[in-house]
């Protein structure tokens, strides 16, 4: 729901100041779906509320929810047609992270994601984004779903630092205390290396979580597999980072998709390795190594003994790593899948 809105629509309609609160409470915080389950609120207003503030500003496609059950992703239809998909993850029992979208499409291209392969179509507006969120606090409610709804990533669709004023605002609006109040920490924004952007967080938020999608130590290979690389190479992340680092002593997170053959030797985890330890302040450097979750065929994962003889390279060089566990990969609803839907359909239409 656009809280900005509803202040505009409770204003024309004369309505006593506390209703904007009692509102935004309801639907951004309690999870309640609907202006007619407010019932706190007189019946006329409930339907002129009903009538001209969608609470979602996209439309629900369908929900697939994976074999353990412990993911679960959305397909949303946003006002112009254009989709967008949402997951909702379990990483231990009884905790739940929304991974959420901030475009339709990306524009980063990275070679191995399934949703830099559709190009970017649009960012996404800061309700587009917030509401996602939302939706997920709703759905565990109304599906009576047990756990803590402890965590936002901002690891769905799109290049969060290049829809920087909408992104900033949806942080800004789930934390806000009088409306989603999520907290600052249980936030965390994922970026391909845009070194502006990086700067511009380190500026804004100290206390929601940063991860880099880093996945290459050599400029060579990171240019070839992320085209970001061109225009924001390794040395000028390394300043973005060490500068991140000062400003806010906080632990950085390093994701790094092991690719067969591409990115997983020993010789790999010795330039990440170096690669890290030129930027400094390690005990607040921690590395994501990710399986490839394969989508098109492009690529092959590493296999799960090279990613534990990668860890342990890593281990014996100093570098604090964790081998993170795929959920939801079956329902192409994993790391870098995103869009795989679209994907799949287009290359039917080809066929
Ligand atoms: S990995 Fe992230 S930045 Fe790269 S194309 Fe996919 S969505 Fe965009």
């Amino acid at each position: 729901m656009d809280h900005k809105k509803l202040k505009i629509v409770l204003e024309e309609k004369n309505q006593p100041a506390f209703r904007y609160k009692q509102i935004t409470k309801a639907i951004l915080r309690d999870a309640i779906t609907s202006f007619e389950d407010i019932s706190t609120l007189p019946k006329e207003l409930r339907a002129i509320l009903s009538e001209e503030l969608p609470i979602l500003p996209f439309t629900l496609m369908n929900v697939v929810i994976s074999a353990d059950k412990r993911a679960m992703k959305a397909l949303f239809m946003l006002s112009d047609g254009k989709i967008i998909e949402s997951v909702l993850i379990s990483p231990k029992p009884g905790m739940w992270s929304a991974c959420i979208s901030c475009q339709v499409g990306c524009a980063m291209s990275c070679d191995f994601c399934a949703t830099g392969k559709l190009g970017l179509k649009r960012d996404l507006t800061t309700d587009e984004i917030v509401s996602q969120a939302i939706f997920w606090r709703g759905y565990l409610k109304n599906e009576k779903i047990d756990g803590t709804y402890a965590n936002i990533v901002y690891m769905g669709m799109g290049e969060p630092m290049m829809n920087w004023d909408n992104v900033k605002e949806s942080i800004e609006v789930l934390t806000d205390a009088d409306l989603c109040n999520f907290p600052n920490r249980g936030l965390s924004v994922s970026t391909s290396g845009i070194v502006s952007g990086i700067k511009k967080f380190a500026d804004t938020f100290g206390q929601v979580n940063l991860a880099i999608s880093l996945h290459f130590a050599s400029d060579e290979k990171r240019s070839k597999y992320m085209p970001v690389n061109k225009g924001n190479n390794l040395e000028q992340l390394k300043e973005a980072l060490q500068y991140y680092l000062r400003k806010n002593k906080r632990k950085l997170f390093i994701e790094y998709i092991m690719l067969d053959k591409i990115n997983d030797t020993h010789e790999d985890a010795v330039m990440l390795a170096e690669y890290l330890r030129s930027v400094g302040t390690m005990h607040l450097l921690h590395v994501n190594l990710i399986r490839y979750n394969a989508i098109d065929g492009d690529h092959v994962p590493s296999t799960k003994n090279t990613v534990q003889n990668f860890k342990k390279d890593l281990d014996d060089l100093g570098i604090s790593a964790t081998i993170r566990k795929s959920i939801g990969d079956d329902i192409h609803g994993a790391c870098g899948q995103l869009a795989g839907h679209v994907v799949r359909e287009r290359r039917d239409k080809q066929e």
